[in-house]
């Protein structure tokens, strides 16, 4: 018998990875959890269904999440990360020895109980001594914190369920209140590709410019996200992604990186044009 797990992208176009064993299934207050087994793709890890992670994969995801922005800020020390149980952002902000402080907002304790287990490969540094774990909504958390961080990630799910609030006006308002004056947000910015991930993508971009001076997007090829092409938004109140950076600065740091470099870091900023079209559409 051969077990598949299938994920649906849109109404008629799915995902597949063949399984060769469930590892973990469980269902937390908010979640159902699981953790698979695959020959292709390694360790697979998805909440309520939708794929998270894959052990293959998930450097293209964490080190573009993580290093832009740390390439960007010129002394990045104190970070928040919001969402992020698996500890993948974690995992590579805490190879910058200039950071002194990584406070992960995570609703879902389970999800960092169940990647400690099953995903030492994204988990490895939740344990840091530099890492502060604080279990509840990051929309409630951010609420009550002022001029606080050099950078804020969004390693957040979807925008529906407990991920919800994360693509609100409101949070990102209030994420520019907790930057100190120089900082940054990243966040998980949808698919350009199928139209629901695009009118969501759309929408958020809609909703940063209303609240950063300045704000763009820049791609990425996960295989195993719905399409392929991925999006992050950049935004920040004082440097521009391209324009203000040291790249020797960054290469002088001589992190190990398998996806992110100084070169792909200012391409990914060009963008094809439709999506330009779909940004510019909603920057009015
Ligand atoms: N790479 C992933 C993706 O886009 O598929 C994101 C991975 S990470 C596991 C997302 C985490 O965000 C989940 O563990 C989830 O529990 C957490 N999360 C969702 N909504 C949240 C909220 N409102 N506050 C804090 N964490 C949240």
């Amino acid at each position: 018998m051969e077990l598949w797990y299938t994920e649906k992208h849109t109404e008629y176009a799915s995902f597949s990875i063949k399984v060769d064993k469930q590892l973990y299934s469980g269902e937390s207050d908010l979640q159902r959890i699981d953790v698979f087994e695959s020959k292709e793709f390694g360790r697979v890890l998805t909440l309520d269904g939708y794929l998270m992670l894959t052990e293959k994969d998930e450097f293209i995801y964490h080190e573009m999440i993580t290093h832009v922005a740390m390439c960007v800020h010129p002394a990045a020390k104190k970070i928040l990360v919001i969402g992020g149980g698996d500890g993948g952002t974690v995992r590579e902000l805490l190879r910058y020895d200039s950071v002194e402080s990584v406070d992960l907002v995570e609703i879902d304790e389970e999800v960092v109980n169940v990647s400690k287990e099953y995903l030492p490969q994204t988990a490895c540094q939740l344990d840091n001594p530099k890492v502060h774990c604080f279990y509840e909504d990051g929309l409630k958390f951010i609420r009550r914190v002022n001029d606080e961080y050099d950078v804020i990630i969004v390693d957040s799910t979807d925008p529906f369920g407990p991920g919800e609030g994360l693509f609100t006006r409101e949070f990102y308002g209030n994420c520019f209140k907790a930057l100190h004056d120089d900082g940054i947000m990243v966040n998980q910015h949808e698919s350009p590709f199928y139209e629901s991930d695009a009118y969501a993508m759309q929408r958020a971009h809609k909703r940063i410019c209303q609240s950063f001076p300045i704000s763009k997007v820049y791609q990425v090829h996960i295989p195993t996200y719905p399409s392929g092409h991925w999006l992050f938004g950049f935004a920040s109140k004082k440097y521009h992604p391209v324009r203000d950076v040291d790249w020797d600065r960054w290469n002088s740091l001589g992190i190990r990186t398998k996806y992110y470099n100084t070169a792909l870091h200012a391409g990914s900023f060009a963008l094809p044009t439709y999506v330009e079209e779909m940004l510019r559409d909603v920057e009015a």
